[in-house]
């Protein structure tokens, strides 16, 4: 027989060697026809008297990247088709499409004869449960397993959750699950969900002696009298481990999402059957989830359109591919020693300038330090690391940017600097070579007058720390090039973080959303609530951390300075309100900064912080907590969040819902659970929203009122997915 995406070969031992290599695809991943393959083979490997086990392994670099997940997003498509005329026939028909491949992988584990998983390099979701599936597994070293489901609003569904903990250490395995962390290989081989680690070339050899040695076909949880590794749930070692196993959830997830709290019922139910009912327990959590809005707006963003945005959407497409061989960044300082990480990282040769040698040596010692504890962690070697410092040349002549394709400027936020490092690059660099701005307040447009070449000027908005935020902004200005564009975008992608586009404006997106966040915590102060209340309202409503202890990290004095920047330009329409005290009062009398200067909303000591107890010597003392109702907290601080985005959206410096989304999330953490911003608002329907926003505005302000394109919406019922739908392949100029 013979199948599209995998081959199948019994050596002289009767070992059938099924290659897994997708054609046209970097990537294994299961689709329909895998399945129907997998299928297939599995029977052919089963009646096949001369095969006396297999091995499973793949033909390209990588095991598999998982399920994927626009079969997911397809599947509910008809769901909610069907649900309308005929919901019981719709619910069965997601329940058994969705546990297709669960039933193909209890066939593999119960046809009787041993498959051996040999996995290369990266095995996620639906790649590591076939692989759990299996009676035995072999790594090799550059191993990186996961089952990140539960970060798309899912959980592991095609056993993963029922094997994991059949197979593990209780805790380990619960915070595998629930945090859907990457195990390397020593980590996989000491909770015992792969057998044996080898180099890559001894893969298959590796699994074919293991057959050969004796692989038990059936497992141990098939078999009578069985036992559980970790104790029964309902045993005194059951009544330590669970309770506290739900606390922890509710600890990390605020019960926000569905897929990790079905998860954990998952686990806790099917532990007590024995395993096809325990999958059959997965399966309709699983079906559960699949329904849920918060799993739905999920996969689009986190995985549909981060997709697609990584594919380069909104790349203009006449341009041709630019491959970028160095980058010249100006000021080693906080963000160009990140910047220039990420770019040697990726290959590119690098340029670091500043105003003397020392600081230019300083921003490469960056790179080293993170490489020296990337080495310590196990997740790089010498080697590595010399040929990434190599890269980095640090020095204080501008002639070196002669050769460079592109050169990016993160000097002091002060227009006059700028305009200074602009002209000085600009007089070596070749003439087609891009300049773009790491600014994070000041319009493209104007930075670009200090430009002889504005269609070459760009924005490029890197986030902090570099090395782990994986969003860029880039920012159009008025004469920015497609050219330019493109070659910012091309930059993103080698440097393999996700990119949005914006039109220019002062704060462009990301940055004045998160102003709304902090500055709604600190109008909270001023409106008595408790700072400990407005913190955890913060992260209860999803977000990372709560708009005090952000405004701490972002800096109070720079928040001052933009306000009072803000009151110099309006004058006597400025309105003066309980923010305004509050900051002048923390920063220019009692110099206390934020977490640069060790004081702020809270206190540091090193790692640890704690409110600060002399706040209330400048709020006032707050009025009780139960004055407030905090499910209303939670929601003005999301709620703001989202009606700035629909107000940045019709002024067009966003002009694509994906990108409003996944820049929410990416960029400043805002609840994942809803989607992003935009898809809060849909979630909840446009005219619930605008009445939201009204009932805030009578309650605590106009900042509230909600934008003309939002009531027109709401009178029409639209969502923004429903009269923005994103077109993949949009360029930047179209869609603006
Ligand atoms: P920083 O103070 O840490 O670094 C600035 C560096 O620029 C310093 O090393 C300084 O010596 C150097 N510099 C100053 N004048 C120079 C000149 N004439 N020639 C060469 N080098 C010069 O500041 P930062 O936090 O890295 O910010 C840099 C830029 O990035 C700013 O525009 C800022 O708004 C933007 N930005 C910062 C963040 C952040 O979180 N810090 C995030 C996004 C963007």
């Amino acid at each position: 027989m013979s199948y599209k995406n995998f081959t199948l070969e019994t050596d002289g031992d009767g070992i059938a060697v099924i290659t897994w290599d997708m054609p046209e695809k970097s990537l294994n991943v299961i689709d329909l026809t895998v399945m129907d393959e997998l299928d297939a083979i599995i029977d052919q490997v089963a009646q096949d008297d001369t095969v006396t086990g297999a091995v499973i392994h793949s033909g390209k670099s990588a095991f598999s990247g998982g399920a994927d997940l626009t079969m997911m997003e397809g599947l509910l498509k008809d769901f909610h088709v069907k649900r309308g005329a005929d919901p019981e026939g719709a619910a069965k028909m997601l329940y058994e499409g969705s546990r297709r491949l669960t039933l193909i992988y209890r066939k593999l584990e119960t046809c009787g004869k041993p498959f051996v998983a040999a996995i290369a390099g990266t095995c996620m979701g639906g790649g590591t449960e076939l692989a759990l599936a299996c009676h035995a597994r072999v790594a090799d070293e550059g191993l990186k397993m996961g089952l990140p489901e539960v970060k798309v609003g899912l959980f592991p569904g095609a056993g993963g959750t029922q094997r994991v903990m059949r197979m593990t250490d209780g805790q380990q395995g619960m915070q595998f699950l629930l945090q859907g962390r990457t195990l390397r290989a020593p980590q996989a081989l000491q909770m015992k969900l792969v057998n044996e680690v080898t180099g890559t070339r001894k893969l298959v050899g590796a699994a074919k002696k293991l057959l050969k040695s004796g692989v038990d076909p059936v497992k141990d949880w098939d078999k009578k009298g069985y036992k559980l590794p970790n104790g029964k749930i309902y045993s005194p070692a059951g009544f330590q481990f669970w309770p506290a196993a739900n606390a922890i959830y509710r600890r990390e997830t605020y019960d926000n999402y569905p897929g990790a709290r079905y998860l954990l019922s998952a686990v806790v139910e099917g532990l007590q059957l024995p395993m096809d009912l325990a999958l059959q327990v997965e399966s309709r959590y699983f079906a559960k989830v699949l329904q849920t809005p918060e799993a739905a707006n999920m996969i689009r963003s986190l995985f549909v359109s981060m997709q697609e945005l990584n594919k380069l959407a909104r790349r203009p497409v006449d341009q041709r591919p630019n491959k970028i061989k160095k980058v010249g960044i100006l000021g080693a300082g906080f963000m160009g020693a990140g910047i220039a990480y990420v770019s040697a990282n990726a290959g590119i040769d690098v340029v670091l300038i500043d105003r003397d040698q020392e600081a230019a040596d300083k921003g490469k010692a960056h790179s080293d330090e993170l490489m020296s504890k990337a080495i310590k962690r196990g997740r790089a070697i010498e080697d590595q690391k010399n040929k990434l410092l190599a890269r980095i040349t640090p020095t204080t002549d501008y002639e070196a940017l002669a050769d460079c394709d592109l050169v990016i400027e993160a000097v002091f936020e002060d227009r006059e600097i700028k305009r200074t490092v602009t002209q000085a690059a600009e007089a070596v660099m070749k003439s087609r070579a891009i300049f773009a701005s790491n600014t994070s307040t000041l319009p493209i447009t104007s930075l670009a007058q200090a430009s002889k070449r504005p269609k070459n000027f760009v924005g490029i908005h890197f986030f902090s720390p570099v090395d782990k935020m994986m969003l860029v902004e880039v920012i159009l200005g008025k004469r920015t090039s497609d050219r330019a564009l493109a070659m910012a975008l091309d930059y993103i992608k080698a440097i393999k973080k996700t990119p949005i586009v914006v039109n220019d404006s002062r704060g462009f997106y990301t940055s004045r959303v998160v102003m709304t966040y902090i500055r709604e915590g600190l109008m909270m102060l001023g409106d008595g609530v408790p700072a400990a209340m407005i913190e955890n309202a913060g992260k209860m409503a999803g977000m990372p951390v709560g708009p005090l202890s952000l405004g701490d990290e972002v800096a109070l004095d720079l928040a001052w300075k933009i306000v009072s920047a803000t009151r110099k330009d309006l004058g006597v329409k400025y309105v003066e309100g309980p923010l305004d005290n509050i900051l002048e009062d923390m920063v220019v009398k009692r110099e206390r900064f934020g977490r640069k200067n060790g004081k702020g909303f809270y206190d540091y000591k090193g790692k640890d912080k704690k409110l600060w107890p002399g706040l209330t010597d400048v709020t006032g003392q707050p009025k009780p907590a139960d004055s407030f109702n905090i499910e209303e907290l939670k929601q003005r601080l999301l709620v703001m969040q989202a009606l700035e985005t629909a107000r940045i959206f019709e002024e067009q410096c966003l002009t694509d819902v994906r990108e409003a989304d996944v820049g929410s999330i990416l960029g400043f953490g805002f609840a994942p659970y809803t989607g992003g911003t935009l898809s809060y608002i849909d979630m909840m329907g446009t005219p619930a929203f605008v009445d939201i926003c009204k009932k805030f505005t009578r309650k605590w302000g106009p900042r509230f009122k909600p934008n003309k394109l939002l009531r027109d919406m709401a009178k029409a019922n639209e969502t923004f997915y429903g009269k923005f739908p994103p077109k993949a392949g949009d360029t930047a100029k179209e869609a603006a």
